[in-house]
């Protein structure tokens, strides 16, 4: 029975993916995200419903558009398949409960967040500040809601002390405001001590992204958007995070 529900959270995942698709290409460009229907962005044609079945249509079709040909990105593949990992393994980690679905949500806010930082330097105010009351209501119905107001309010603060401190030190933004929304829509999430653990990983993956990048050469103006960092970060201290605090400090 277990591995049947997984396959249907797979899928699910893999359907809301696709939402997510939408969601990142449209939502920087201030266009809607319900109408018009999903198109072809090199030749403009309309994705037939058959199409447009996650993971599998850009398979079928080896990432081209069936009327003019063009290279469709793999950031769509690449994002269902993500979605649909982290729907069937979330299922897998927490059963049917409470905590799937905050856990759910919070993965549906992060992986936009990430990939229209990664392409745009921008994170939407609607995903950082809406995520922000969406953790808030989750925290109401799960009984957290002091613990989730201190680590909003203290995670934004520790960010927003680093952007002042690296201002003061570089003479240019090291870290934007997006940033720090987005630090405040994972404290309510985390919590604040979870937050401390989510950003060290957070710094070391990019550390390490910065350095690859420093070896290949491919380092331009030395700008890293961090929101991507802070989204991988985010997901594994919500699962973890948790043990982390207690292996260490027996809290
Ligand atoms: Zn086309």
């Amino acid at each position: 029975m277990t591995i049947y529900l997984g396959i249907i959270f797979f899928i699910f995942g893999a359907v809301f993916g696709s939402f997510l698709n939408v969601v990142i290409y449209r939502l920087p460009r201030g266009e809607s995200i319900i109408y018009p229907a999903s198109h072809c962005p090199t030749c403009g044609a309309k994705i037939l419903p058959g199409d447009n079945i996650p993971i599998l249509s850009y398979i079928i079709l080896k990432g081209r558009c069936r009327n003019c040909g063009a290279k469709i990105s793999p950031i769509y593949i690449i994002v269902e398949s993500i979605t649909a990992v982290i729907f069937a393994s979330g299922f897998l980690f927490y059963g049917l409960s409470f905590s799937l679905l905050e856990f759910i949500i919070f993965c549906l806010i992060l992986i936009p967040i990430a990939f229209i930082d990664w392409n745009t330097m921008l994170i939407p105010d609607s995903l950082s500040i809406g995520g922000t009351i969406v953790g808030l209501v989750f925290s109401i119905f799960g009984g957290k809601i002091v613990q989730s107001l201190m680590g909003g309010i203290i995670s934004g603060g520790i960010l927003l002390i680093f952007a002042v401190i690296g201002k003061w030190i570089f003479h240019k933004e090291a870290m934007g405001f997006g940033d720090i929304k987005m630090a405040v829509m994972l404290g309510v999430f985390v919590g604040w001590q979870e937050f401390i653990i989510l950003l060290v990983i957070a710094s070391f993956l990019g550390a390490i992204y910065g350095l690859i990048m420093e070896i290949r050469g491919k380092i331009e103006d030395s700008k890293i958007p961090f929101a991507p960092f802070l989204a991988i970060s985010g997901i594994i201290t919500y699962i973890i995070g948790r043990y982390i605090i207690n292996f260490y400090f027996g809290i």
